[in-house]
């Protein structure tokens, strides 16, 4: 079977994931307008096996400022080890935790072969990833050669609520946040997740700066892509950018339809799809 396509940006929705979301759960189903029945992880290897296409499933805690405990990452790792042909898999940490997150960090790379860390969300995380005490956090992933994978800009999570749940987007914003992290940490390989709405620009003049900064085209429909997006994809940073579709917020079908309508080149298609992503992975898919 050959591997047609990579989706960068999978949430886990089976009953662990759905109940460590908490209050967000009915929150994201509302704001996002889809049912999100809970799906086994048996049962979403099959849908990605039945497109041949490999899925990265995200994993995240915010379990310092929530109390909700976090789906642990050996349940992530489980799944990559009974399906290692459709997953791989990150890592969540709660910056906050600091050297255990750092401890975690560790775990994740030599105990249970995941392959990065995130989704990072620094808005719901309550964190500036660019401060100096998180640094050592990036440092150990890039030692292991993780790959990290942050939230950008606008978020779903606490929106159309009073308060947005209390989540500041500020931390969201890529300059400085994310930037600053790639300069000083140029063998760290880091993904901006979404367009970064209403920071694209940014997100985007990183991707075309740093070679070790991509952004992936999750969570956000490919019908209402700012057409500035679309043209920096198809052409300056067409090797930064990578399918993702951030499901269960948005379905992996829609966002084919809709991808499938813009005026993206075939080549640049190919590898926004699949090359870009077996170059960052390390992947050999024949
Ligand atoms: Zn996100």
């Amino acid at each position: 079977m050959g591997i047609k396509a990579i989706d960068t940006h999978v949430h886990l929705n089976d009953e662990a994931a759905i109940k460590a979301k908490g209050a967000r759960h009915e929150q994201m189903t509302r704001y996002f307008g889809r049912e999100r029945k809970p799906v086994s992880i048996d049962e979403l290897a099959d849908q990605y096996r039945a497109r041949n296409m490999m899925a990265v499933l995200v994993n995240s805690t915010d379990v310092t400022s929530s109390g909700i405990p976090p789906v642990p990452n050996d349940h992530i790792a489980d799944a990559v080890r009974k399906h290692p042909d459709v997953f791989i898999g990150l890592g969540a940490i709660d910056p906050w935790q600091g050297k255990l997150a750092q401890d975690e960090i560790k775990r994740c790379a030599e105990e249970l072969g995941l392959r990065g860390l995130g989704e990072l969300n620094p808005g719901r995380q309550y964190f500036a990833p660019n401060e100096p005490r998180f640094y050592p956090l990036w440092e150990e992933a890039a030692k292991h050669k993780l790959v990290v994978l942050f939230h950008g800009g606008m978020m779903g999570a606490g929106a159309g609520t009073p308060g947005g749940m209390g989540y500041k987007l500020k931390y969201g914003r890529p300059i400085p946040h994310l930037d600053d992290i790639a300069a000083d940490f140029p063998e760290l390989k880091i993904i901006g997740a979404h367009p970064s709405w209403p920071w694209q620009e940014e997100s985007l003049a990183i991707a075309r700066h740093k070679s070790n900064f991509y952004i992936d085209l999750s969570g956000w429909a490919p019908k209402y892509w700012p057409q500035s997006l679309v043209h920096y994809a198809n052409t300056i940073i067409q090797d930064k950018v990578l399918f993702g579709s951030d499901w269960p917020a948005l379905g992996v079908e829609r966002w084919l339809e809709e991808f499938e309508q813009l005026p993206f080149k075939p080549e640049v298609r190919q590898k926004i799809m699949l090359d870009n992503a077996t170059k960052l992975w390390g992947l050999e898919v024949s």
